[in-house]
């Protein structure tokens, strides 16, 4: 399954990922993105090109 990793370290909070994902994979805990809906994820890489700290990357799980 895909699902979007988040450098802690590199975000900003800004919740910019929280409102590209199409699918309600990702939500701010404090003021940092956790993806909380992991299995939701399509991979289409919204998060991932709207983030303006460069924080998410994207893996895929076997
Ligand atoms: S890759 Fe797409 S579906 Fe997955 S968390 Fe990012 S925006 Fe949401
Ligand atoms: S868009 Fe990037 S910097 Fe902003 S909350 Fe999401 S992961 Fe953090």
């Amino acid at each position: 399954m895909p699902r979007p990793i988040i450098n802690e370290e590199e975000c900003s909070g800004c919740g910019v990922c929280v409102d590209a994902c199409p699918n309600k994979v990702i939500e701010l805990v404090g003021d940092v993105a956790e993806a909380i809906n992991e299995d939701d994820c399509t991979a289409c890489g919204d998060c991932l090109e709207e983030c303006p700290m460069g924080a998410i990357t994207e893996i895929e799980e076997d």
